[in-house]
């Protein structure tokens, strides 16, 4: 994603595109990724930027607030930013730390349960653990 089509994402969400935002967006939704706020941090500093960890922090809830990224949650210390935002599977390897996309037509259910009375679905995402075999 180019340096104006962030802007424009920005934008369309109603997020202020400041220079530090501008610059968490670029990192993250440059290619379809996944990324830890850490890695985002890391990032950040190794290009120079001195951008602090607490407006990194901010800025991605921010993002994830306003749907501009996806929030997967592992575990309650482990969160991943993605850049794909619609509803997608993934594989998560517990001993590499990696999380990866699993295509949308590589899951498919037998069956689901009703819904609980009067709910709609709004999602259905798995993810899948894995260790390295050895
Ligand atoms: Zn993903």
């Amino acid at each position: 994603m180019s340096r104006s089509d962030i802007l424009d994402l920005l934008n369309e969400h109603h997020v202020l595109p400041t220079p530090q935002r501008m610059e968490v967006a670029e990192v993250l939704l440059s290619r379809p990724q996944h990324l830890s706020a850490e890695q985002i941090l890391e990032r950040l500093k190794a290009a120079g930027s001195r951008v602090s960890k607490a407006t990194v922090y901010n800025t991605l809830n921010l993002f994830g607030e306003r749907g501009i990224v996806k929030e997967v949650v592992i575990d309650p210390v482990r969160k991943f930013y993605d850049s794909t935002t619609h509803a997608h599977h993934h594989f998560y390897n517990i001993d590499t730390g990696e999380l990866a996309d699993i295509p949308d037509d590589a899951v498919i259910f037998n069956q689901l349960p009703p819904l609980p009375e009067g709910t709609l679905e709004a999602s259905v995402e798995v993810l899948i653990k894995v260790r390295n075999a050895r």
